[in-house]
């Protein structure tokens, strides 16, 4: 099987044909790549595709793991990789939600002659005027890493996605949740959030994810089931497993008789609790990672 003409197409602009991992503009010598390869139980689903320019693809597929030289790519790896880029196309990009995706502090530095700065509105009396934007870096990593500010975004993500489904409106969504985050944790902008608060921002999402589900239950009990797929295989990529240590996980940890071949086998109940499992996982990893 291959990726869909959808998935290639919001792939291909999701990361604005530049390659994922180089990202160099391709124009059309791009290819998708299953992260998760298809021998290995890889789907075609969105988060298993990467967009890649045809050299870091050859570098990819023929790494020798007989011979090993250099490193290889994984494909936790290459999922860091796709996210980043979509997040950073997309802030490019994207003119609602990149007020929320600035840097925590930007200040705007404007010179010229006879410029005068009243309140908020700039009145310029001369054509000569430079605009600089500054962005300083995080002053003494007080905030959050960029690894917790990715995750934060796949999870606000994730929020709209599940009201696109529900047939909301994804732009009020995305004002609201990214809202609400801020004023949860204090900050104007989501990259202030402390970094002692990094766990707690994505547990509180983690929340916000769980209570946004009844609206796609009511509106569409089957859609809401298949909600929990998207989610499951994120967590799946990002701990790096295949497909079917995902399903052997399934089977031991909610001791089911017969083997899983699909998340379609799992009751409602089942893969919320899967769910749940994996985002355990994803802490437990994370906190070896950083212990
Ligand atoms: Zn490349």
């Amino acid at each position: 099987m291959s990726f869909s003409r959808e998935t290639v197409e919001d792939a291909l602009v999701a990361c604005g044909r530049l390659c994922c991992i180089c990202h160099k503009f391709c124009g059309v010598r791009i290819e998708m790549h299953h992260i998760s390869p298809q021998h290995k139980g890889g789907d075609d689903s969105p988060e298993n595709c990467i967009p890649l320019c045809l050299d870091c693809h050859a570098e990819v597929e023929h790494y020798n793991t007989n011979h090993p030289r250099g490193r290889k790519f994984t494909p936790g790896e290459l999922t860091k990789h796709r996210d980043k880029w979509f997040a950073m196309v997309g802030a490019l990009n994207t003119p609602v939600p990149q007020v929320e995706e600035l840097p925590s502090q930007v200040s705007l530095s404007v010179s010229g002659t006879n410029n005068m700065v009243a309140g908020r509105d700039l009145h310029v009396t001369t054509s000569k005027i430079v605009k600089k934007t500054v962005v300083h870096t995080d002053p003494g990593g007080k905030h959050i890493t960029n690894t917790t500010a990715r995750k934060i975004h796949a999870l606000v993500q994730e929020y709209i996605d599940n009201h696109k489904v529900a047939e909301k409106d994804p732009s009020r969504a995305a004002q609201r949740i990214w809202g609400r985050l801020k004023k949860e944790f204090n900050v104007t902008a989501y990259k202030e959030i402390a970094l002692e608060d990094s766990e707690r921002a994505i547990q509180w999402l983690h929340a916000e994810l769980a209570k946004s589900r009844p609206i796609i239950r009511r509106k569409d009990p089957a859609l809401w089931k298949k909600s929990f797929y998207k989610p499951i295989y994120a967590r799946t990529n990002e701990l790096g497993m295949s497909k079917d240590e995902l399903y052997a996980i399934a089977q031991s940890r909610l001791a089911l008789k017969k083997p899983v071949s699909s998340l379609k086998d799992l009751t409602q109940n089942n893969l919320e609790k899967l769910h749940r499992i994996m985002i355990a996982e994803v802490k437990k990893r994370d906190n070896q990672e950083s212990s």
